[in-house]
């Protein structure tokens, strides 16, 4: 019989206890359930967690000569079916607690019981080791972070082996190679392909070695978008194709042993500190991605759909970082974090929208979509979140440009590439833009001034009332 493997989100072979437990059972069958909700994901990170599919496939027949079977269903029908077929006599599935997972989970278990066994791996330490001196659930990141950091995170475990036993008489899947699992985007796959970052375990564990020879400078240049100061590594960590577990004890080692480097990596898993903070708050609040966390924000007059949300989901504002960050999302799946910040400031402080429809807008667009970090930080930067930014907190996005990208090359690059042509970028967008979407002139003094300012007045008059 073989040892199973339910894949979820830990797409790597490293610090992988579940990959583990497996192959002691057996000859290795690693599964992938195609269910409604893998369908209803969004369109950018479905594209995304296919690469990360085929990827792991790659390096699973590279070990074993045996591929991942994928199997269209939901699972609770079709894993009790395959330890029928096969007579394994687990499942071990590494835990990934995003809602609609965790309900499959349950499914599951009410037909296979403590067969389906989950395994640690997503994130750096168990919700329930971190708890205040009351007991409760830390609310502020803070003391969350001096609470990690003394506790320290959990250490990985050792990595599969190179050669792996593959069970072979396994029943016949979906081919992966004609999967197409984003193939209505409407991006067009075609823009995301050009600007792909390369996926899988391997990749990622390169991205974070280059980035620690020259992390020194992270702390001073992480909040600017036109340098490339940033790991890089939220797809990689979203698809778990390598683990926290594992970029805490890689960076740990490299402070100690590269003294020059060693603030930029503490900032830099201050960061990864973050991540962690939003997954423990998802669990313990499963509906944050719906819901104010402070309750009292649901009375919130917040404006529904309008025309300034659309002209915001297609980047026409006519804000030129705000129009920047929301281009360079559209043709790359990725949006630098500070500009994320403008960006979502602008939809619910100036605009008054509810931070849901952007939220939204980041679920079906973002290619290291995480449930819990899209969540956390929407809610944060709407000041409903339970560490949340104060309500006056408004950026002013021709403040925040002057101040992070001074040289305006951030910008030019997404919107008009002057000086000289268009660049690759600015041009891509307008290729991939659907017909009927307008390109905003972008407001230079008086215009974008006015508006930023009665904005805000109006922002100020509704968060104050409210308050
Ligand atoms: P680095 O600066 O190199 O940071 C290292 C790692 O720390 C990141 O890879 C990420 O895993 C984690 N991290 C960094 N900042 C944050 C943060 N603010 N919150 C949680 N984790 C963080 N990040 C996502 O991974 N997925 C999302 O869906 C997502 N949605 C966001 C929505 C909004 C409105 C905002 C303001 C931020 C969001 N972020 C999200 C957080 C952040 O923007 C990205 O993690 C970061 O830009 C990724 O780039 P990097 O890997 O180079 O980050």
């Amino acid at each position: 019989a073989p040892g199973l493997l339910w894949l979820s989100r830990a797409f790597r072979f490293g610090d992988n206890p579940a990959l583990l437990a497996a192959l002691k059972e057996g000859p290795l069958l690693a599964v992938f359930v195609l269910d409604a909700a893998t369908r209803a994901l969004g369109c950018a990170p479905r594209w995304r967690l296919e690469r990360a599919l085929r990827a792991f496939d790659a390096d699973l027949r590279r070990r074993s000569g045996q591929g991942v079977l994928v199997l269209e269903g939901e699972a609770q029908d079709v894993l009790p079916d395959l330890v029928r077929q096969t007579g394994a006599a687990r499942v071990h599935q590494a835990y990934w607690p995003e809602p609609a997972m965790q309900a499959a989970q349950g499914r599951v278990r009410k037909v296979l019981g403590d067969r389906l066994v989950l395994h640690p791996g997503h994130l750096l330490t168990h919700p329930g080791r971190l708890r205040t001196g009351q007991g409760g659930v830390y609310r502020v990141y803070s003391p969350f972070a001096r609470a990690l950091r003394a506790l320290g995170p959990d250490r990985p475990v050792a990595p599969a082996p190179e050669r792996i036993t593959g069970y072979s008489a396994g029943p016949r899947g979906l081919d992966l190679t004609t999967l197409n699992l984003a193939p209505d985007m409407y991006r067009g796959r075609a823009v995301l392909e050009t600007f792909a970052l390369p996926a899988g375990e391997a990749a990622a564990l390169e991205r974070l070695d280059r980035f620690l020879d020259q992390a020194g400078p992270y702390g001073a240049e992480r909040d600017r978008p036109d340098l490339d100061a940033t790991s890089g590594l939220s797809e990689h960590l979203a698809l778990g194709e390598i683990s926290p577990r594992t970029v805490w004890a890689i960076s740990s080692l490299r402070a100690e042993a590269d003294p020059p480097q060693a603030a930029g990596i503490t900032k830099f898993l201050s960061e990864v500190i973050w991540r962690e903070f939003a997954w423990h708050l998802l669990i313990d609040f499963p509906h944050m991605a719906q819901t104010p966390w402070r309750p009292e924000w649901a009375e919130f007059p917040w404006q529904g759909k309008s025309a300034a949300l659309t002209r915001w989901q297609r980047a026409e504002t006519g804000i030129a970082l705000v129009d920047a960050g929301l281009r360079e999302m559209r043709v790359t799946g990725r949006m630098h974090n500070r500009v994320r910040m403008v960006v979502a400031s602008w939809l619910t402080k100036h605009l008054l929208t509810d931070w849901r429809s952007g939220l939204a807008h980041f679920d079906d667009s973002l290619t290291d979509w995480d449930p819990a970090a899209n969540a956390m930080n929407w809610q944060w930067v709407a000041g409903c979140g339970p560490d949340a930014a104060p309500y006056f907190r408004i950026f002013n996005p021709e403040r925040q440009a002057e101040q992070f990208d001074p040289r305006a090359r951030y910008r030019n690059r997404w919107l008009a590439g002057w000086p000289g042509p268009p660049s690759a970028e600015a041009s891509a967008y307008l290729d991939s833009a659907p017909p009927g979407w307008s390109i905003s002139p972008h407001w230079r003094g008086d215009g974008a001034d006015r508006a930023m300012a009665e904005g805000r007045n109006r922002a100020l008059a509704a968060f104050g009332a409210f308050r």
